[in-house]
């Protein structure tokens, strides 16, 4: 959450900060703001609401230097306004920072620095970072820096520039993702790849404490004793077009279109790669009593897909699924006889981190499934597989959840044929069955018209429950999910026979149920409840591979290709994410921005 920018270099500095503050935008977008070191000190205009308000403001009052910072905010602490948008400079206007994070011992450093003439203009926690440092500022941005941060408590990734100090950029973080990317045109600090992909396809990735420091010529590292240190760039290999709409209206359209090139390549990089085979080659799955997929949001209803494939194809005995927010607190019961998977589209959800660090201190053996190479998660977990989806910019995922199914996929089957859960025929029937996924998804969007027409139909339905039975309800938890996020309808999701016991009670005229049914052998059981819920006056979009569906006027239906119902979620969730997006898109909705929601939840 919030987006971080910064540059220096030989070129303007505004133009290459608001571009990239574009790409970061789907971090946070209730205010945004830059500061620039030009020939007059530190400027710096900052303005609530989106980026384009600043971009107008930006026009009246123009900024000029080759050295700046720029944010886009999800506020944590400070209502949204123009004042509590980032930068903050200090009460001297001698240092600027952006910050990314929350300061959670802020009041105390506040009280201290009031105590001391210090005068606060904004509510926010941030501000009192660009206080401590004009505090402790002694003419060495480095040593202000190594002091000011080892008295924050909490989570932060900081841009900093200094008036004293015209050509130097700073950057420093601690459980919050900060990337430094090199070029010869300049050198740029982000929160993310997209943000400087444009300029630049070599990064380094700032680990927790360290301090890079850059000027338009060089960028050197240094630990918290001021020791200089030796840092390898990654390359980053997405193409800077990926990080761009073309041509759709929407990053999210764009990316459910996405999904069947990205599911042949993340299934071809899980089966080729070298790397990931070895790892599952080295990882003893027999050892193992117990398996915990720990996850947020979608990645978590990713898991719980995974645990009903994994029930089904290694018949392991003890499958968990565990929202990382409650595992990380829980004092779960595992060991070193435990093996934790952990989800993550960023590679840098706080709950996650904190849930992977919890498995290794009580011995367990983590895993990790993550999209972005170099984040916390891919680097901290014993192994990971990665997905291949490329940057996700919308904030309600789609093509990088698809990518996490199919890796789960994977896993289930390497892991049952390891177990002698499943024949080496099994084995070769599911992954060919694996292959042929991108086709049905094709088959799926290919159905876009009708999709959306449905939409359009039930548009304006205030309430709806998604049902499905076995793993139908665990799809139906990710389309319940995916139509609130972006919709703002009300939505829920139940297992199928669960609706008897609670919700049935809210059905009524124009309530609509979206009913799932993939797994042949419960195909009555769903439509007995499809029967009760129509018998009250709901509306009922089925979807799924239901023989007689076209005949009952009484139903919508799309149609779900595919033979082995245990993959059919990778299906279906194309049709369930097609039909969100268009609901929201018939409501007129910022579909790729909802509100109060932003990607990549770095904050607790
Ligand atoms: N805590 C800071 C603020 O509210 C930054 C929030 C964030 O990184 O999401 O301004």
């Amino acid at each position: 959450m919030c987006g971080i920018i910064g540059y220096v270099g030989k070129q303007d500095a505004v133009p290459i900060i608001v571009d990239g503050l574009k790409k970061l935008e789907y971090r946070g977008y209730d205010s945004s703001g830059i500061a620039v070191h030009g020939k007059d000190g530190i400027s710096v205009v900052k303005q609530k609401g989106r980026l384009s308000a600043l971009e107008e403001q930006l026009a009246k009052t123009p900024l000029e230097g080759s050295l700046g910072i720029g944010h886009t905010r999800w506020a944590t602490h400070g209502e949204p306004s123009d004042i509590n948008s980032h930068p903050h400079i200090g009460s001297q206007s001698k240092i600027a920072i952006v910050h990314n994070g929350i300061i959670e011992n802020y009041k105390q450093l506040k009280n201290y620095l009031e105590k001391r003439g210090v005068v606060f203009a904004s509510q926010t926690d941030s501000e009192v970072i660009a206080q401590l440092a004009e505090y402790y500022y002694s003419g060495d941005a480095i040593e202000t820096v190594i002091k000011m941060t080892s008295r924050l408590e909490g989570s932060y990734a900081l841009g900093i520039m200094c008036l004293d100090d015209p050509g130097t950029l700073i950057a420093t973080r601690k459980d919050n993702p900060l990337i430094v990317g090199v070029s010869d045109g300049g050198h740029f600090i982000a929160s993310d790849v997209p943000a400087i992909l444009k300029h630049t396809n070599t990064v380094h990735y700032l680990e927790d404490n360290e301090i890079a420091v850059l000027k338009a010529g060089s960028v050197e590292f240094f630990n918290a004793d001021k020791e200089p240190l030796q840092k390898t760039p990654e390359t980053i290999t997405w193409n800077p077009d990926s990080a761009e709409k073309g041509g759709y209206p929407h990053f999210m359209l764009k990316e459910i279109m996405e999904q069947p090139k990205v599911l042949r390549d993340t299934l071809h990089s899980a089966i080729h790669s070298g790397g990931n085979k070895d790892v599952i080659n080295d990882l003893d799955i027999a050892r193992f009593n117990k398996i915990v997929i720990t996850a947020c949001g979608s990645a978590y209803n990713a898991g719980v897909v995974g645990k009903y494939v994994f029930e089904r194809l290694c018949r392991f005995p003890a499958i968990e699924v565990e929202l990382a927010s409650e595992f990380r607190y829980k004092d779960a019961v595992i060991d070193e006889k435990t093996l934790v998977i952990l989800i993550s589209q960023s590679g840098e959800t706080a709950d996650t981190i904190a849930a992977l660090r919890e498995a290794k201190a009580k011995g367990a053996v983590t895993l990790s499934i993550v999209n972005v190479v170099g984040s916390t998660i891919a680097k901290e977990a014993d192994c990971c597989l990665f997905t291949a989806a490329g940057p996700e910019i919308a904030v309600a995922t789609t093509k990088a959840f698809s990518a996490q199914l199919m890796i789960l996929y994977v896993l289930a089957i390497w892991f049952g044929a390891k177990l002698g859960k499943i024949s080496a025929e099994a084995e070769q029937m599911l992954f060919w069955e694996l292959e042929n996924i991108p086709s049905y998804v094709e088959e799926i969007l290919a159905q876009v018209d009708s999709i959306q027409k449905y939409a359009a139909e039930y548009v304006s339905c205030k309430n709806t429950f998604f049902i499905g039975r076995n793993i139908d309800y665990a799809i139906a938890l990710e389309g319940s999910l995916k139509l609130k996020e972006i919709s703002y309808v009300h939505s829920e999701a139940y297992a199928g026979g669960e609706l008897k016991h609670g919700p049935i009670s809210l059905v009524e005229e124009n309530t609509l149920i979206v009913a799932i049914s993939n797994c042949k052998s419960l195909y009555g059981k769903i439509m007995s409840n499809v029967e009760q819920v129509v018998s009250r006056g709901a509306r009922v979009l089925l979807i799924g591979n239901c023989p007689d569906a076209a005949e009952d006027e009484k139903l919508s239906h799309i149609s779900i290709p595919g033979s082995i119902d245990l993959f059919s979620p990778s299906v279906t969730v194309a049709a369930l994410q097609l039909f969100s997006y268009y609901v929201a898109a018939n409501k007129g909705l910022d579909i790729d921005k909802p509100r109060n929601l932003a990607k990549s939840v770095t904050v607790e």
